[in-house]
């Protein structure tokens, strides 16, 4: 029974979770005790009585880029479909981990898929999430030469989710490479416009550009400290968030 006791800053979420969440430092392919504990830190989530739709990366598999960049004889199109295919395998392995610790899911996939997939259909998507269902969206946009980040952007508006949420292994956003200089500095937040005159490394490029014009904030935080996606959905300062305040 979900209980809320906190406040949620967030009704709707939208949160990217990038390939690396799904394997073990560097390792590659994907470790069931790595997606149970992501798993786990999503009941949390859920029990709070937030909406969630989770996008789910793939390059702990696959990306189509660095793939197709290393033959002549695959196609890049063809590689960025396997790396759309790799994120529903990813998001698969999420729906089973999260269904057997009681949470209700869907997976919808931007590539057809029916025996293991419904097809990503908004207003289904927006019926589940107002059902208290996790909805896992896999398959990216459904077409290549994008990623993962894009379609978080896209599907973030579509379902008019409060906020995009990403969950990275960095702890925000630093004004520089804090494994190069110690004494960067995290933003605990900054505007949009800021992050692109300081040039920072947010998102991919596009996805950045559409949150910035259809003003959806981006919460940037580290998924490998437990608690932290609940403390980012409760509002706690978490991470870096980007949005179009110039306080
Ligand atoms: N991809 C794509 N179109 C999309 C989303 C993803 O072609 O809309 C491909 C792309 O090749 C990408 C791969 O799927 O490299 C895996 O996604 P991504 O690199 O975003 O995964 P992450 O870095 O989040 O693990």
């Amino acid at each position: 029974m979900a209980q809320q006791s906190k406040p949620l800053a967030y009704k709707r979420v939208l949160l990217k979770l990038s390939g690396e969440s799904f394997c073990r430092d560097r390792q590659g392919g994907i470790s069931m005790s790595e997606v149970t504990r992501i798993a786990e830190e999503i009941r949390d989530v859920v029990e709070q009585g937030v909406e969630l739709a989770i996008v789910c990366g793939g390059g702990n598999i696959l990306r189509g880029k660095q793939f197709s960049e290393g033959s002549d004889a695959i196609k890049p199109a063809t590689a960025h479909y396997m790396g759309m295919t790799a994120t529903v395998i990813n998001g698969l392995a999420l729906q089973d981990a999260l269904e057997h610790i009681g949470v209700a899911t869907r997976l919808q996939s931007a590539i057809r898929m029916d025996s293991v997939a419904e097809p990503f259909i908004r207003r289904r998507c927006i019926r589940h999430l107002e059902k208290g269902r996790v909805v896992i969206l896999a398959g990216g946009t459904g077409s290549p030469y994008v990623t993962t980040d894009t379609a978080a952007a896209l599907r973030a508006r579509e379902i008019e989710a409060d906020v995009v949420m990403k969950a990275t292994k960095v702890d925000g956003i630093y004004s520089e490479d804090p494994e190069e200089n110690p004494h960067a500095i995290r933003y605990d937040r900054i505007s949009f416009q800021d992050v692109l005159s300081q040039r920072l490394q947010v998102m991919d490029v596009q996805a950045f550009h559409h949150c910035m014009e259809h003003n959806i904030p981006i919460q940037i935080f580290n998924f490998q400290k437990s608690g932290n996606i609940l403390r980012a959905v409760l509002g706690e300062r978490v991470g870096s968030i980007v949005d179009g305040d110039t306080e």
